[in-house]
């Protein structure tokens, strides 16, 4: 039962963050305004906000137009259940919370990019407070804070130098503030895993002919996905 209400809890704040994915990049308002259909804006009451269950109820469905809910919905109320379980088992009290939040920004970025391919600067910002403070929980190693930070930052920058439209600048400041989170190693490994699995995914589509040399694929995902992974790292695999 106390694992079940853990996972319940996660899913609202899954719940909160796809009210953010939806509304940051429309410029609204995410506190102010009550959550409402975005096909007939109907208002929705209490009963149709409950996580995972209004949307298994209603079959994914809005109850009033009865237009399809993305099932994008349903996965990250479910992700931010799982992590929200996992974050507890694996962290003391404090770390869980930031770290948990960390993963959550991360997916939202990754969500966001993917949907507009563009990352805001208020979630980049949201991350490096965070950052700041899982730091000061952690090790407050400043010299390793800085290298990690420039280290693969810079190393785009210099990259956009010859290849046009190389980095995003939402990437690179990215990798900036995650070099401060991971520390000047991790980062770098970050950076390779991401490099590695954006490469390949991009070498499918080349292959099934979905896409052409010159089309632009969002990165952020396979960067917060390699930050992420590095963060557990870290904290899994201790030598
Ligand atoms: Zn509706």
């Amino acid at each position: 039962m106390f694992w079940i209400s853990l996972f319940f809890i996660g899913a609202c704040f899954g719940s909160f963050f796809n009210v953010v994915i939806y509304r940051l990049p429309l410029n609204e308002s995410i506190i102010k305004g009550r959550s409402y259909c975005p096909n007939c804006y109907h208002q929705l009451s209490w009963y149709d906000l409950l996580p995972i269950i209004s949307y298994l109820c209603l079959k994914g469905r809005c109850r009033y137009c009865l237009k399809k809910i993305g099932i994008s919905h349903l996965v990250i109320e479910v992700i931010g259940g799982i992590l929200f379980v996992y974050c507890f088992y694996q962290y003391d009290l404090y770390k869980m919370i930031i770290v948990y939040f960390i993963a959550m920004v991360l997916l939202v970025i990754a969500l966001i990019d993917l949907k507009t391919f563009n990352i805001y600067d208020i979630t980049i910002f949201i991350l490096f407070i965070l950052t700041i403070i899982y730091r000061l929980l952690t090790s407050f190693d400043i010299l390793d804070m800085i290298a990690g930070s420039l280290v693969i930052s810079s190393l785009m920058m210099g990259i956009n130098i010859f290849i046009k439209d190389g980095f995003g600048i939402g990437d690179i400041e990215l990798m900036f503030v995650s070099g401060i989170l991971l520390g000047f190693n991790n980062i770098i490994i970050a950076f390779m895993i991401a490099i590695i699995t954006g490469g390949i995914y991009s070498l499918f589509l080349l292959l099934l002919k979905k896409t052409t040399m010159h089309s632009y694929i969002p990165f952020a995902p396979f960067l917060t996905g390699a930050i992420f992974f590095m963060l557990q790292y870290d904290n899994i695999f201790i030598f």
